[in-house]
């Protein structure tokens, strides 16, 4: 584990956090800066940067526990509806460099709004871009 991370610093007891689900594999705690009442991130305990490196198991136990919390906040707080959320590298907005899913209640009333106006591409476009990633 690098000596710097904050989320190392949390599963290790030496920072301090709300955590409101744990399991073996995977702590989930409230976010320090939510985007709607009880944004939440689940993560796993072994340290990894990011999507690139977390191992196979960690990222099956860690989207597991985001389900249950999506399904605890649906309950116990009567939110709406959840968005799960992953950034990886800074291109993408990670600013912490642990692993993490974002678990965000919405409710129908809160001001959250997509980040990007969707524009429909052409089918050459797709084509080309899908052979690509084949
Ligand atoms: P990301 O930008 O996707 O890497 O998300 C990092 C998240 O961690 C941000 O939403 C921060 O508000 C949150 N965060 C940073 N430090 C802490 C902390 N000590 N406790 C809880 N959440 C934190
Ligand atoms: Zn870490």
């Amino acid at each position: 584990m690098p000596d710097d991370c904050l989320f190392c610093k949390i599963v290790a007891g030496e920072l301090p956090s709300e955590i409101v689900q744990e399991d073996e594999h995977t702590l989930a705690f409230m976010d320090i800066n939510p985007w709607t009442r009880g944004h939440a991130l689940v993560i796993p305990r072994a340290h990894s940067r990011n999507l690139y490196e977390v191992g196979e198991d960690d990222l099956r136990h860690t989207t597991a526990g985001a389900k249950r919390l999506a399904e605890r906040m649906r309950d116990a707080l009567g939110c709406d509806g959840v968005n799960l959320l992953n950034a990886c590298e800074p291109a993408a907005w990670q600013t912490v460099f642990h692993f993490h899913v974002h678990v965000i209640p919405r409710y129908d009333d809160d001001p959250l709004q997509l980040p990007v106006r969707p524009r429909r591409a052409e089918a050459d476009e797709l084509a080309q871009v899908a052979t690509e990633l084949r």
